[in-house]
């Protein structure tokens, strides 16, 4: 058992990294226990565009080793641990690791969220800049002019498919069933859209390609037919799984898992004391730079939780 520290954060993403700097910064010695993906989803790709600072775009990797090097030069503590469950009953805190449990006056929870995959031939080995992308938003911008497929047929599909048409030629929006699971007005801005081509009753076979993607196989569901479709990129928006279930005895979830956040506040939770960070409470935005705003505002209110300031 550990003495007991002022905050431990659980995650080592742009979040969890994030409230190490901002805490670290504010001499409360954090403690980061950073889990089976040192710095997170973003060490899996290797050109990030989107986060400021970076004119020329940076490797995810290096910029969340960025990130822990920063946060150690003011005294965060980093261990290479993984909760398994948690008691938030008392003031004091208890984060029962693998290898240790840890006390804490305040815990930030930064867990983050693993984008859902097939398991299709041709998934892994493209992935990361070879045209297989969970997120449009941060991939988009590599397609221009090109044809790509989005995989899914909910929300999320939709809005990736609507948002690649800035970019892209043609959208093949390959669904397993013969309707939408989006709502109805996102359905119809889909359906609408001449540049989207949707591919009903179908799943993706195989993912093919040498160096890169150039194309995929779908079968049809109904008459097992295959037929392949060229394309540059492949987007799965087939979901993501929030990684909270260690925490769901003590924090409100939603119906899709995802912490909930206490009304009219973006990182407090129902448990005095315990704040939540980034993509485990957050299926919209999804960014680097969200999370790492959810992580300062988090260490901000940690720190005035600590010092009975709220
Ligand atoms: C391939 C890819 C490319 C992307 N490109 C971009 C981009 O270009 N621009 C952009 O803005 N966003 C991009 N994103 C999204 C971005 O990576 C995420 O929004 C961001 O990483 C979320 O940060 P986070 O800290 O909330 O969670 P994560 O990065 O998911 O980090 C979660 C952390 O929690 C830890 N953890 C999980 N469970 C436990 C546990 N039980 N105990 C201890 N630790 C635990 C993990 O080890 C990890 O360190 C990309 C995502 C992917 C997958």
């Amino acid at each position: 058992m550990s003495d007991i520290e002022k905050v431990v954060i659980i995650g080592s993403g742009c979040a969890g990294l994030t409230a190490a700097i901002y805490a670290s910064r504010a001499a409360l010695s954090p403690l980061v226990i950073g889990g089976l993906q040192p710095g997170g989803q973003l060490t899996m790709t290797n050109e990030v565009e989107n986060f400021p600072g970076f004119p020329n775009g940076v490797n995810g990797f290096e910029l969340t080793a960025n990130m822990k090097l920063q946060a150690e030069r003011f005294g965060a503590r980093f261990v290479d641990d993984t909760v398994k469950d948690v008691d938030f009953e008392g003031d004091i805190k208890k984060i029962i690791c693998e290898r240790n449990t840890y006390l804490s006056e305040a815990v930030i929870v930064a867990t983050g969220a693993s984008p859902k995959f097939l398991g299709v031939k041709g998934e892994k080995e493209f992935f990361g800049g070879k045209g297989v992308s969970v997120c449009a938003t941060c991939d988009g911008a590599f397609y221009k002019g090109k044809d790509v497929a989005v995989v899914g047929g909910g929300d999320t599909a939709c809005e990736e498919a609507l948002f690649l048409t800035n970019f892209c030629t043609k959208v093949y929006l390959i669904h397993r069933r013969d309707a939408l699971r989006a709502s109805k007005l996102m359905g119809e801005r889909v359906l609408g859209n001449k540049k989207i081509i949707p591919v009903w009753n179908s799943v993706v076979d195989e993912i093919m390609g040498h160096d890169k993607v150039s194309g995929i196989r779908v079968e049809n569901v109904q008459d097992k037919s295959k037929t392949e479709i060229a394309c540059s990129g492949v987007f799965m928006a087939v979901g993501h799984i929030p990684n909270t279930q260690q925490f769901a005895k003590y924090l409100r979830l939603d119906d899709s898992g995802y912490f909930c956040r206490k009304e009219n506040s973006f990182v407090e939770t129902n448990v005095d004391g315990v704040f939540v960070a980034g993509d485990c409470a957050d299926k919209v935005y999804r960014q680097a730079i969200t999370s790492a705003g959810t992580g300062a505002m988090a260490a901000i209110l940690a720190e005035k939780y600590i010092c009975k300031k709220i």
